[in-house]
């Protein structure tokens, strides 16, 4: 990095990012490109010459932005929002600008220090028991990983490894891993990657009546029977807000259970957990006690830019245990006294990125206050699309809403074997084609829904009561051609 061009080519790059902030809400929400189209645009191969920043930043006006979908629009109410804000952007400007690779506490203690230290942080305004944290003293702590799906796939292999020490490294085939059919897919994907039997992953239905969250009686069930079968429980998933329906399974009864037959419980908060440290969502993490671990992706919902996930553990020695290698190049007096952290053996990579810069910059800029603040003012304008929807008898609320996501649906009109499946396709098709909205499906026991997630930055009233005009609009037409 030479600093005698950075600052003047940092400012332009700075500026063009401003630029994007400013205009994002004229952009078709979702892309309307077709799949190949950048190959049309770009050359066979790289340049042989430098090419100034500005000439790469036209490109990436004329080129890149037509195949963006535009996540930090103010319209944008897809899958889960990857928050962007001021404070994410500088910290992640600092965690890249400074390019220090803390994988061992030696490799850049501030790094180290400074992760276990926000870990804490963040688990005091989750106020997580102390048995996750570094300072309970009770061997508890956290790291940050880039995605949710790392996080699961490193506690998996530990709950593994700890099992199979028990039998001398016997019988994988034996083990079983529980979640329910609304658990994030990263967790099938996770349990397949350490080597469990796809038949031993169960995804345990749920229903409406219990808003799609996990009910303790089905999962105690599910593990009698696979341990009549002569099976061994492993492994157990609690969401609180699952990704369709943002449903909360039940901590505290899942716990019990998990202890009584020995599993690892796992939580993830993936989208929700920013959300708990507001003290009316709290209540929602009762029975955390009872978890081997939790995660959260501050890069959700937390004002963090992407990438970044928050994993405790309660004993992350089995982690480590798990994980750990200790080849010669990077021995050093404090890990040989044991007297630090090595990240490097809590991740699947060698290499790690700064992150806790990042989050710590967030959490300082903004103050516990206004986090909070940001959280009730996207959870408050779900709760006014939530009142939109129940003024039009056409609409159906469908689901339960605990968070900022709205699962909603017109009601079938009837007839015919209707169920609202086409119906319901044809108007999210409609409001994703106009470009000024961009919503994602979900199906809940059958029924095709239509979520709408508030958590864009750049999201205000106006732009949830415009996105409601548009659905009703949209949906007229619809009628009238059912009509014609
Ligand atoms: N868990 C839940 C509940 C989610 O909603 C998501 C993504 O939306 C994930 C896990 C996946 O997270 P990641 O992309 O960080 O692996």
């Amino acid at each position: 990095l030479d600093p005698s061009t950075f600052t003047k080519e940092s400012y332009a790059v700075v500026d063009f990012i401003a630029d994007y902030y400013r205009e994002v809400e004229q952009y078709p929400v979702r892309s309307r490109v077709e799949p190949g189209y950048l190959r049309e645009l770009l050359p066979d191969s790289p340049p042989c010459s430098p090419q100034s920043i500005e000439t790469i930043l036209e490109d990436v006006r004329n080129d890149i932005f037509p195949g963006l979908t535009h996540w930090q629009s103010p319209n944008f109410y897809a899958y889960f929002q990857a928050n962007a804000s001021t404070a994410g952007f500088l910290g992640e400007m600092l965690c890249t600008g400074l390019n220090t690779v803390g994988f061992s506490w030696i490799s850049s203690p501030a790094a180290t220090e400074l992760e276990s230290i926000v870990m804490d942080w963040m688990g005091k305004m989750l106020k997580l028991p102390n048995d996750f944290l570094f300072s309970g003293g009770r061997g508890g702590g956290g790291v940050l990983h880039g995605s949710t799906c790392e996080a699961v796939v490193c506690t998996l292999a530990a709950a593994r490894d700890t099992a199979l020490s028990k039998t001398g490294g016997d019988g994988i085939s034996k083990l079983v891993v529980y979640a329910s059919d609304q658990t994030h897919f990263t967790v099938q994907k996770a349990s397949k990657l350490i080597g469990i039997p796809p038949s031993n992953f169960r995804a345990i239905p749920t229903a409406s009546a219990t808003g799609y969250a996990l009910t303790a009686e089905s999962v105690r069930s599910a593990m009698e029977a696979d341990v009549a079968n002569g099976l061994v429980p492993l492994y157990l998933c609690a969401t609180i807000g699952t990704t369709a329906a943002g449903a909360v399974d039940p901590l505290l009864e899942l716990g019990q259970v998990a202890n009584d037959y020995g599993v690892w419980l796992h939580v993830d908060a993936a989208y929700a957990g920013s959300a708990g440290i507001c003290p009316e969502f709290r209540h929602y993490f009762d029975g955390v006690e009872l978890a081997d671990s939790i995660s959260m992706n501050p890069h959700k919902w937390f004002l963090t830019n992407m990438d970044c996930c928050c994993l405790w553990l309660k004993n992350p020695s089995s982690l480590v245990e798990s994980l750990s290698t200790n080849p010669e190049i990077l021995r050093n007096k404090a890990s040989d006294a044991k007297l630090v952290v090595d990240y490097k053996d809590w991740q699947i990579a060698l290499s790690r990125r700064f992150r806790a810069l990042k989050l710590w910059v967030v959490m300082r800029r903004y103050g516990t206050a206004n986090l909070m603040k940001h959280i009730r003012s996207d959870v408050s304008m779900a709760k006014y699309f939530q009142y939109l929807v129940s003024t039009d008898s056409r609409f159906e609320v469908v689901v339960p809403r605990r968070f900022a996501l709205v699962c909603f649906r017109l009601v079938p009109v009837g007839g015919g074997g209707d169920d609202g499946w086409d119906l319901n396709c044809r108007l999210i098709e409609a409001v994703n084609s106009s470009g000024r909205a961009f919503m994602t499906h979900a199906v809940l026991g059958g029924m095709y829904v239509l979520r709408f997630a508030v958590g864009s930055t750049l999201t205000e009233t106006r732009h949830v009561e415009a996105t409601w005009k548009l659905i009703q609009a949209k949906a007229d037409d619809i009628y009238k051609d059912l009509t014609l």
